[in-house]
């Protein structure tokens, strides 16, 4: 089995449960005792959000690509980054270590591809729905169509994550706008919808929408084991 390397901690909300889905899926398909090789880079959150919100992606690079660093020294064979939005970063990453680096937007991008779709709603931080350094790759490298809500409500999809779900707080009125801004996709003609930040798996579900959701926590969890067991 190879040892995961994880930079983590954005928020630690998720990547607890990245821990918990990894470790899951190495015991069912190992049987056992079997539990993940993994060492876990865990980041400050308020030190990444205070970079991110003066927009000094520079440092915030040089941060995780210390990180980086970190984890392959400690022996990692490849590494994940449990975060959509800090996936801006993800060159100055993959330029500090020689181990390769598994993009969260290809292994989401790669399962709605098999799944047969090609028209998709993003929703996460304002970072992920409107820069380039996620939609473009789906578009560019997938040949997906990529749909995001309107203005009013992508503010209150990164409101939400930043203010409420990156705290640990789950919000039945925020659960009824993130279903309405959901709904506000299919009706443009999403035919599936990637919750495009690793927490907003805490917050909805299938049940809360009418088309697939693809969570990039689960799927980048799923990708990183099938890696590690490959
Ligand atoms: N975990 C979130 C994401 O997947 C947001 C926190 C962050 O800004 O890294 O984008």
């Amino acid at each position: 089995m190879k040892r995961i390397g994880i930079i983590g901690g954005m928020s630690w909300e998720s990547t607890q449960t990245y821990y918990q889905l990894i470790n899951e899926a190495v015991r069912d398909r190992l049987g056992g005792l079997h539990s993940a090789q993994l060492v876990l880079y865990s980041v400050d959150f308020h030190q990444v959000e205070r970079l991110q919100a003066a927009g000094d992606w520079d440092r915030a690079g040089d941060l995780l690509a210390d990180g980086a660093r970190g984890l392959e020294a400690a022996g990692a064979d490849f590494l994940i980054l449990a975060t959509n939005t800090m996936h801006q970063v993800a060159p100055a990453i993959e330029a500090a270590v020689e181990i390769p680096f598994l993009h969260i937007a290809d292994a989401t991008a790669e399962r709605i591809r098999a799944d047969g779709l090609s028209q998709v709603g993003l929703l996460g931080t304002h970072y992920t729905m409107e820069e380039a350094f996620y939609r473009g790759r789906l578009r560019d490298r997938h040949g997906l169509d990529v749909l995001i809500p309107g203005e009013a409500a992508r503010d209150t999809a990164h409101r939400v994550i930043f203010e409420e779900l990156c705290l640990g707080r789950i919000e039945s009125s925020s659960r009824e706008a993130y279903r309405q801004i959901i709904s506000g996709l299919v009706e443009d003609g999403a035919e599936a919808v990637i919750l495009g930040c690793t927490e907003i798996s805490l917050l909805v579900s299938e049940v809360d929408a009418t088309v697939p959701l693809y969570d990039t926590t689960a799927l980048h969890a799923a990708a990183a084991v099938d890696m590690a067991l490959s």
